[in-house]
Parts: C-alpha cells; sequence; structure tokens
C-alpha cells in the first residue's frame, strides 16, 4: 500500500547507549510534536533492533528495521543474519540493496533478487535501493541504469508481490555528501521508476508502490522533497542520527 514513509539508516553508527537515547529522544519528540501520519522506521544495526523494540513498545508509533538479511534460509554461514531471524524478533522491514553493500560488499542484482525473495517469504517487508553513480549521471545512462537495477531485482514478481516492495532512490552522488538531487530531479527519476513499474504491472499497481528518495535528506530540504508528487517520503542517512533534525524531517512528511 503506498503511504508516507520516513525511514532512517542508521548505518554502521552509535554504541548501545548512544542507540537508547537517540531513540528515546525521538520517541518522545514524535510523541509530542508529529501529527502527520507518515510511517517512521529506524534501521538500526543487528544487534540493537530486540532493544530497541522493547524500548519503542507494542503497537509504537515508530518500527524497525534491519539493513540488510542473508540470501540464504539459515545454516553454515558465519557472520550473516537470516531473514526468518529478522521475522522470529518482529522486526518488519529490512533494506535491501544499499548502494553501500552494492559497492563494498558486490551485492549484485541477481544475489538482491533472491534476498528480497527470502525476505518476502519470511513476510518482511523490503526497502529496496536503486541508485546511479555520478560518472553515470554525468554521461546520462541514469534512467537506463535503475530501470535495470529495478528490472533485475524486482521484476520477477506477481503483481500482487510487487505491491509489498517499497523502493528508494538513491542517487550515489547525494549519499553522505551533503549534495542533494534537486526535487524536480528526484521526482523524475521517481516518475522513470513507477512509470516502468506501469509499464509491467499496470498503472494501478504501480501507484500502489511507495517510492521515497535518499541522499543527503536534511530538515531544509525534506519538506519541498517530500511534496514532489511522487516522491513518497525519504530514506535517511546522516540526519536520522540526530533527534531534532530527524524529527523536523518527519514533521515535513
Ligand atoms: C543513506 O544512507 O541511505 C542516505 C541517504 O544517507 P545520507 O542521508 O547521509 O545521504
Amino acid at each position: 500500500m503506498r503511504q508516507k514513509i520516513v525511514a532512517g539508516n542508521w548505518k554502521m553508527n552509535k554504541t548501545l547507549e548512544e542507540a537508547n537515547i537517540l531513540a528515546t529522544e525521538i520517541k518522545g519528540m514524535v510523541a509530542d510534536e508529529v501529527k502527520g501520519s507518515a510511517q517512521i522506521i529506524f534501521c538500526v544495526p543487528f544487534p540493537y533492533l530486540l532493544t530497541l523494540k522493547n524500548l519503542l513498545g507494542n503497537g509504537a508509533r515508530i518500527t524497525l528495521g534491519a539493513q540488510n538479511c542473508s540470501e540464504h534460509e539459515s545454516g553454515a554461514y558465519t557472520g550473516e543474519v537470516s531473514a526468518s531471524m529478522l521475522k522470529s524478533l518482529g522486526i518488519p522491514f529490512v533494506i535491501l540493496g544499499h548502494s553501500e553493500r552494492r559497492q563494498y560488499f558486490g551485492e549484485d542484482g541477481k544475489l538482491l533478487a533472491k534476498k528480497v525473495d527470502i525476505a518476502l517469504k519470511h513476510g518482511l517487508t523490503p526497502i529496496f535501493c536503486c541508485g546511479e553513480p555520478l560518472e553515470v549521471r554525468e554521461s546520462n545512462g541514469h534512467e537506463a541504469l535503475i530501470k535495470k537495477q529495478v528490472e533485475e531485482s524486482l521484476f520477477h514478481l506477481d503483481q500482487a508481490t510487487i505491491q509489498k516492495i517499497v523502493i528508494a532512490y538513491e542517487p550515489v552522488w547525494a549519499i553522505g555528501t551533503g549534495k542533494t538531487a534537486t526535487s524536480q530531479q528526484a521526482q523524475d527519476m521517481h516518475v522513470v521508476i513507477r512509470k516502468h513499474l506501469s509499464g509491467k504491472y499496470g498503472q494501478a499497481v504501480a501507484n500502489e508502490i511507495s517510492i521515497l528518495y535518499g541522499g543527503s535528506v536534511n530538515a531544509a530540504n525534506a519538506k519541498e522533497l517530500f511534496s514532489c508528487p511522487d516522491v513518497d517520503g525519504g530514506l535517511v542517512g546522516g540526519a536520522s542520527l540526530k533527534s531534532r533534525e530527524f524529527t523536523e524531517i518527519i514533521k515535513s512528511a
């Protein structure tokens, strides 16, 4: 179901104590100040999922996501975390295909298709990331690359299942750089993605899929980005680590 979503990607940051403080602060600010109904998600390091789940409470306004999961069901895969483990903790979301995983851990479209499948099999909602590096944008290959990334990892899904996916468009040149896509660039690329979904699944299905923008979203630019008709919220890295800043971003959705 298409809805406004603001997801924070904490990446590999914070000690347990710091994580508790950050989550407690944002929880308090959200309770006091946030009127809108956007879905709020903290995508936190694996070790903090259960503690933060307890801290946020059942039926909480804020829910949790992991930042990755294994493509394997279970077994001898030292250091990996499975989708069924996440499910057993009651974690509803998982980021898949973040550009840092593509870049530093060699994750490609085929592998991500397997991760998408296993996450869905266990009832998790993938937040599937796509995005082009700077050189691809500069050579005008961004639309083709994004379509290919979406196709490779998602187009094997049937009509009912694709609607369970959240997509995050995150131009790599905008991640952690302070260089945000303009709202027009974001809107244009979200239309490219939605049209591509529509070509395969039909307009009604494409209209049901939330497409988030990610890349240096902050309190100052969130409102303009989130007001674009095809931008259904954001995946936020650095600014999700600051309670006041993240709360202001949530209020912009
Ligand atoms: C991200 O890591 O998904 C991200 C968008 O990071 P930042 O907001 O820091 O650019």
